[in-house]
């Protein structure tokens, strides 16, 4: 065989592995076909995706139902919405009544993050006659708002992890690695809160909506609020003038509004009592995109609360 002959059937065998090159490069790269292999996440709202994209990192794709900013309570899924709840790989949900909507979506797996918390009471009905009383249909009766008590917050940290390493064992140990990191900060905020409200005046204010309760129920302080248990529905002119004789009671001028809601109702009451003022005490229901982009999170909405409850429970 001269040269060129052997240059020729080299080219011959050169063309078909060309060619099988060619049709492989129809599949994805290695790094593709890994990102496709990303567990998918979806989360209910706001804090469950904070908290579930800090147990995940970066080895699952998490995304949340209810878009940024906007109030949950009342949310509903639209059909995109429930197909996106069915497909991924887990579900990440506040549970204890918050998401009347999750049975319905079928999701292969649920993170019920409530799931294991004692709850030694039944929430109490008050005497405003407000929307919470459909609420309680699915809730058995207990708030829901577990994730403004940094220690709940830490069993939903707990609950996504075990999910979480159970869905996608390879990875177990980051999403430990994860959740401790996550757990520590909550232990410091934990600490700072009861640093923060160590001296205070007072133990009683009055929140826009029944958000606070664990958290009162945490730091020793007693919530009244404006709504029950969501902050949505009508309010009738006689529980505004209970709030406002309340106010007047305990010598409480700060009247705390909401970050997702029209403060005007809260503007209303401020104006009826004596120095009355309105502060904001973030339910963190949900964070709109100008203060994710602000790189605002739940700790930094934490510590933001507790500066304003400061002011109103008179704190030194
Ligand atoms: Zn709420």
């Amino acid at each position: 065989m001269n040269q060129s002959r052997v240059a020729l059937a080299a080219i011959a065998t050169l063309i078909p592995l060309a060619m099988i090159a060619t049709v492989y490069t129809g599949r994805p790269a290695l790094q593709d076909r890994q990102e496709q292999e990303k567990i998918t996440v979806v989360a209910s709202f706001y804090p469950l995706y904070e908290f579930a994209s800090r147990v995940v990192g970066d080895r699952a794709e998490v995304s949340s139902l209810v878009p940024a900013g906007v109030e949950p309570h009342d949310w509903e899924p639209t059909a995109e919405d429930v197909s996106r709840g069915r497909t991924a790989d887990v579900l990440v949900i506040n549970g204890a009544g918050f998401e009347r909507w999750a049975d319905d979506m079928q999701a292969k797996v649920v993170a019920n993050t409530s799931e294991g918390i004692e709850f030694n009471y039944r929430e109490e009905k008050e005497a405003d006659d407000d929307e919470q009383g459909h609420e309680d249909a699915g809730g058995g009766g207990v708030n829901p708002h577990i994730w403004l008590d940094p220690m709940l917050a830490k069993h939903q940290i707990d609950k996504i992890r075990d999910v979480m390493a159970s869905s996608d064992p390879a990875n177990t140990d980051y999403y430990n690695q994860n959740a401790d990191r996550f757990t520590a900060e909550l232990d410091s905020l934990d600490a700072f809160i009861r640093s923060e409200l160590a001296d205070c005046n007072k133990s009683d204010f009055i929140a826009f909506h029944d958000a606070f309760t664990h958290f009162s129920e945490r730091y020793g302080l007693r919530q009244h609020s404006i709504h029950g248990v969501s902050p949505e529905g009508e309010i009738l002119p006689q529980t505004i003038q209970q709030i406002i004789e309340l106010a007047n009671g305990f010598g409480i001028n700060v009247i705390y509004s909401e970050d997702l809601i029209d403060s005007r109702l809260a503007d209303t009451i401020a104006n009826e009592i004596p120095n009355g003022k309105v502060l904001v005490l973030s339910p963190i229901e949900g964070i709109g995109n100008d203060e994710q982009a602000a790189g605002i999170r739940y700790i930094d909405k934490m510590k933001q609360n507790i500066a304003n409850l400061k002011e109103g429970l008179e704190c030194s």
